[in-house]
This record gives C-alpha cells, sequence and structure tokens, in this order.
C-alpha cells in the first residue's frame, strides 16, 4: 500500500524501513524530516551516504570498517598486538572502542556458529584468525562473543581451534548480561567485564 502520492517518497520510505529499529511508522517520520531539512540534513546525509559506499570497506587483517586497508586500529604503531579482541560483528568492535579501555587489535568473526542459521566456520573468519595466532605476535585472544548458546559454541569452538597456536585463549567476564549483546552495554561494564577476563 502507497504511504504518500509519490513513487519517489515511497521508494524513500521503503528503504527506511528497511533499516534495523525502523518500522514503516518511523520510516514514513524518518522520510519527512529528511524531506523538510532539505539543506541540513537531506544532502549531507546523501553525500555521506554516497562517500560511505564507495570508500568504506572490510580491513583484510581484522574485517573491521575503514576506508584504508589495513585499517586505522591495526596500523596504529601504539596499539598492544599481543593482544587480539574476537567480537562477532563491527558494532561490537565500535562499543569495545566507545569504552576505551582496550588497546590491542580485533577481529571481526562476521557472524556465530549456529545450527539453526546454518552457520559453519567456512562461513566465519576462523581460519583468518588461526593464521593471525600462528603468524604474529599474538600472545592472548579474548573472545567478546555474546553469553547466547551460539556465542558460546563459537567460543568453545575457537578455543580448540586456537589451542594448537599456543595463544592463551580469555573470555570476558560475566559482567554481560546473560542474552546480551556488547553494543547495547554501557562503557563502564565493558570495561569492568574486560578487566575480569579469565580462562575460555
Ligand atoms: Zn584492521
Amino acid at each position: 500500500m502507497p504511504a504518500s502520492a509519490s513513487p519517489e517518497i515511497d521508494r524513500l520510505i521503503g528503504l527506511l524501513a528497511k533499516l534495523p529499529g525502523m518500522g514503516p511508522r518511523s520510516a514514513r517520520r524518518a522520510a519527512l524530516a529528511l524531506l523538510k531539512r532539505r539543506e541540513q540534513l537531506m544532502q549531507p546525509l546523501a553525500e555521506a551516504l554516497s562517500a560511505a559506499a564507495e570508500k568504506v570497506k572490510p580491513c583484510s587483517t581484522c574485517g573491521a570498517l575503514d576506508t584504508r586497508d589495513p585499517c586505522a586500529i591495526c596500523a596504529d604503531p601504539t596499539r598492544d598486538r599481543t593482544l587480539i579482541c574476537v567480537v562477532e560483528e563491527v558494532g561490537a568492535l565500535w562499543a569495545m572502542e566507545r569504552g576505551g579501555a582496550y588497546r590491542g587489535l580485533y577481529h571481526v568473526l562476521g557472524g556465530l556458529l549456529s545450527a539453526l542459521d546454518g552457520m559453519g566456520p567456512d562461513q566465519l573468519r576462523i581460519g583468518e584468525l588461526t593464521a593471525r595466532a600462528r603468524q604474529g605476535e599474538a600472545r592472548e585472544a579474548i573472545l567478546a562473543l555474546p553469553a547466547t548458546v551460539d556465542g558460546q559454541t563459537t567460543a568453545h569452538y575457537l578455543a580448540e581451534r586456537l589451542a594448537p597456536s599456543g595463544v592463551q585463549v580469555t573470555s570476558l567476564a560475566r559482567g554481560v548480561p546473560v542474552g546480551g549483546e556488547l553494543d547495547w552495554l554501557d562503557d563502564g561494564t565493558i570495561a569492568q567485564a574486560l578487566r575480569a577476563r579469565r580462562p575460555a
């Protein structure tokens, strides 16, 4: 059912409604806000979207999103290269960075192992992680995965796969609520969970 009188506006609303956290009603509100604030909001947003679509790519080392490869974190000489924090998605990496308590490197898996969703080890960046553990300066892999069934299945699998490399495998402590997604947490909780990590 068309939301407005114009196919262009309907298309805008339809695309906005596909964003996480948006439904048809919030998509209509967002579209209206954009259309009303063409100069201040809509055009800068269109430019930002276009620049991001063109320039932002996953880092070939860690999987973070950046305009350069290796990304700013991998290229930062002040980062502790003995630590690799393993996260499900880039959102969790951003959450860790917001906390500011962590100064090591990252590895983005791109998902979790899940029998239900048909996610196997080959669909995740696990081979890349074991290669980094074998070749690099890494001494510890910190598993910052959700406290869900899939998160814990993935953590156990990674601990086994990383064992031959000799890298110590730890997990974030459970200041993290069960079923909690990392990017919903406040910065203090993440910092505390990071300090209280334990062998996986
Ligand atoms: Zn990187």
